[in-house]
């Protein structure tokens, strides 16, 4: 069942070592399903690299597996909580991104310093406190830090949440944001050995690129 959203979400897991987003088994990436509420997830632990598509686990909004005979991802509860409570996601990624994660290890934002994290967020990445793994504390805690239209959120010495219409445009804010935070540490490490400042864009000109991004002109027609 769902084979084209199992297919799409498989997809987007193996993408996640692919872009050196994941070390070990860590990471994971599910999509929901709007007609049926039910969501497909990565199964806990087990490796990318041995990763089938049939290995994925369908389970409903409130956590009842109804298909496959692994055990989902120990994320499964934050992810279930976001789709309960976020409208308009169909798919969600959860990283130890590397560079993404350096900026929430000090629980910070990560500020518009190039046209490229314009262009897809629009804003800064937002950061929301360091909370444990207990029951709905990580759903919480994204609910109540995330910023309407950025589909990325860091988490305070953990790792990234990523969520938008689609498994696939989820892998992308993913992605995008790894190059975002990866370019901001390089650029403030240059700024600190040059003694040149680094300066974030202003709201107005962020919004620029991020409304000629967003407006139509990019890209190919109908994609
Ligand atoms: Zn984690």
């Amino acid at each position: 069942m769902l084979e084209k959203l199992r297919q799409e979400v498989w997809e987007a897991n193996m993408s996640l070592p692919e872009n050196d987003l994941v070390v070990g088994t860590t990471g994971n990436v599910s999509g929901l399903d709007r007609d049926s509420n039910l969501v497909v997830i990565k199964p806990s632990g087990v490796k990318y690299s041995e990763l089938k598509p049939e290995d994925l686990v369908v389970l409903d909004l409130e956590g009842k597996v109804v298909e496959g005979k692994l055990k989902p991802s120990v994320d499964t509860p934050h992810h279930l909580y976001l789709y309960r409570n976020l409208k308009g996601i169909g798919g969600i990624i959860h990283t130890h991104s590397p560079y993404a994660t350096m900026f929430a290890m000090l629980e910070r934002s990560i500020p518009v310093y190039n046209t490229t994290q314009a262009d897809i967020f629009g804003r800064e990445i937002p950061c929301a406190p360091y909370v444990d793994n207990q029951a709905d504390h990580i759903g919480k805690a994204i609910l109540k830090n995330y910023k309407e239209g950025c589909p990325a959120i860091l988490l305070g010495k953990h790792g990234v949440f990523t969520f938008d219409e689609t498994p696939t445009r989820a892998l992308r804010a993913a992605v995008m944001l790894e190059y975002a935070a990866k370019t901001a540490k390089g650029a403030l490490e240059l700024s600190a050995a040059l003694g040149k400042e680094l300066t974030p864009f202003s709201e107005e000109e962020t919004q620029k690129w991020y409304a000629r991004h967003h407006g139509g002109g990019y890209g190919q027609e109908g994609k």
